[in-house]
């Protein structure tokens, strides 16, 4: 049974769940993700190179930097830039451009297809901010989503989870859910994300000792942080976060390989679909 309530949300009762879906905070979501799409093509750009190689800076074609404060050129076209235009809507302007999957200089192609990142981080976040609506929790589960787009981006470019995606969320999430149950008054509720955060990377680190090379360091960093967040849900949604996880990577699998896309030996990213197992069972099922 769908309601729709008088403050733009929508109330869908199915078995013993409801899922409030709070229409501002989707709309803010999918405004907020949109941009931070943009400023993450950046750091997806610098970050999609193979493990122990330095981050990219610059066009492989022309040179011209990806940080989209910095101009490009020689000091005097830089000089010449910055008086031309000011220093800040030279950034404005690299960062539109970039958006097109573009260099901005040669126009050779970089990076995720035009606006792909700022349209799945700005869907993605939308679905977020819609289910959790205005708590404290949003501030976790939004940025697993935001910087699980960029994350997946890289993965499926390079097979990396680089740390410096990652290992920032730690504090991110564990922050955000520690102020929660202190607002919550649920210090319990805090004690099961840990426990489930540190047994999902239990179990990540012995399947990473039975079948190396299967599954990477990166995999397992991230897998903690996605058990703090599963865990904030209750255990069932741990559960079943990973068991989406290895069934969609399955799946997704099995259809390359029928399509003659991968080989037998091919190594797929199995980032993205950690990431996708860990949103689906909050995009289902709400926070309660
Ligand atoms: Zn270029």
């Amino acid at each position: 049974m769908i309601t729709l309530r008088h403050d733009l949300g929508i109330v869908c009762r199915r078995s013993r769940t409801v899922v409030l879906v709070h229409g501002g905070w989707a709309l803010a979501g999918a405004g907020v993700g949109l941009v931070a799409g943009g400023l993450l093509r950046t750091a997806v750009l610098r970050l999609s190179v193979p493990a122990g190689a330095l981050q990219r800076a610059a066009c492989p074609g022309c040179g011209e930097t990806f940080a989209p404060w910095a101009t490009a050129g020689t000091a005097r076209e830089k000089a010449g830039s910055a008086r031309r235009a000011g220093e800040r809507w030279v950034g404005a302007r690299r960062l539109a451009r970039l958006a097109g999957g573009r260099c901005a200089r040669c126009r050779r192609r970089l990076g995720p297809p035009p606006a792909a990142l700022e349209l799945a981080t700005g869907a993605l976040l939308a679905l977020v901010a819609g289910v959790v609506g205005g708590r404290v929790e949003l501030v976790a589960f939004g940025w697993l989503a935001v910087v699980g787009v960029a994350l997946a981006a890289v993965d499926l470019a390079v097979r990396r989870l680089p740390d410096r995606l990652v290992l920032p969320g730690y504090p991110v999430v564990l922050g955000a859910l520690a102020l929660a149950a202190a607002l919550g008054g649920e210090p319990a509720r805090l004690l099961r994300a840990v426990a489930a955060g540190l047994a999902l990377a239990g179990c990540y680190l012995v399947l990473l000792m039975l079948r190396p090379g299967q599954l990477g360091a990166g995999d397992l960093k991230l897998s903690g942080l996605l058990g703090l967040a599963l865990g904030w849900l209750g255990w069932p949604a741990v559960l079943r976060g990973t068991f989406l996880a290895f069934l969609l990577f399955s799946l997704c699998g099995l259809a390359l390989l029928a399509t003659h896309r991968v080989r037998l030996r091919t190594e797929l990213p199995f980032g993205p679909f950690m990431l996708a197992g860990a949103l689906l069972p909050l995009l289902l099922r709400g926070v309660t």
